[in-house]
């Protein structure tokens, strides 16, 4: 095995091939769906979620055969012991005017749900001509807040994950397999 990645902690979930695959068919899909939207000059603009959506986003844009631009939006969130109740802060916010554009957000996992929520409110206040949701991981057991994810890589039904740009206190991301943190 190469050195590099020390793997004996983590059990495979999705190989580098199963997630290509599923990719692939994504933006495919996603392509399909812009095609007949799309005016004449328009372009997808497309939203990732820093830091953790990145290697999906570079992936799915690779595969999307429409005019797109990107953006990022860097949004953590964390727990408030006041109130206990989770809160979602944002570090960086999109660049691009979002107004009357065709968005698609990519986030790398839904998993309560309300970074997504936050998101979708904070866009929807800025009048996009519509919005679409990708995420590569749909892990719905700990859903609290109710989210329409319009395209799903992989859904599971709980469990920490890292690799393909999820990390554990900052290790892993680079990995190209995803994997379970036992
Ligand atoms: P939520 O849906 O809970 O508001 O937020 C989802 C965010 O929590 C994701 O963007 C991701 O950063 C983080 N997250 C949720 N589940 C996992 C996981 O299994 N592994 C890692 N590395 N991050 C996760
Ligand atoms: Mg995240």
């Amino acid at each position: 095995m190469d050195l590099h990645y020390d793997t004996s902690k983590l059990q495979m979930l999705f190989s580098p091939e199963q997630i290509r695959g599923r990719v692939r068919e994504l933006g495919a899909e996603i392509s399909a769906h812009y095609e007949k939207l799309l005016a004449e000059g328009e372009m997808v603009l497309v939203i990732g979620i820093l830091n953790g959506a990145f290697v999906f986003m570079s992936d799915l844009i690779r595969e999307m055969t429409v005019p797109l631009e990107t953006d990022f939006i860097r949004l953590s969130s964390y727990e408030d012991h006041l109130s206990s109740s989770s809160k979602v802060v944002m570090l960086k916010n999109f660049e691009r005017e979002v107004r009357h554009r065709h968005v698609l957000v990519v986030e790398d996992i839904a998993d309560v749900g309300l970074t997504l929520n936050w998101l979708l409110k904070h866009l929807k206040t800025q009048e996009p001509a519509s919005v679409k949701l990708a995420v590569a991981v749909d892990k719905s057991a700990r859903r609290e807040v109710k989210v329409d994810l319009d395209y799903v890589g992989f859904a599971i039904d709980d469990g920490f994950l890292v690799g393909y740009g999820l990390d554990a206190a900052r290790r892993y991301r680079e990995f190209p397999a995803i994997y379970t943190l036992g």
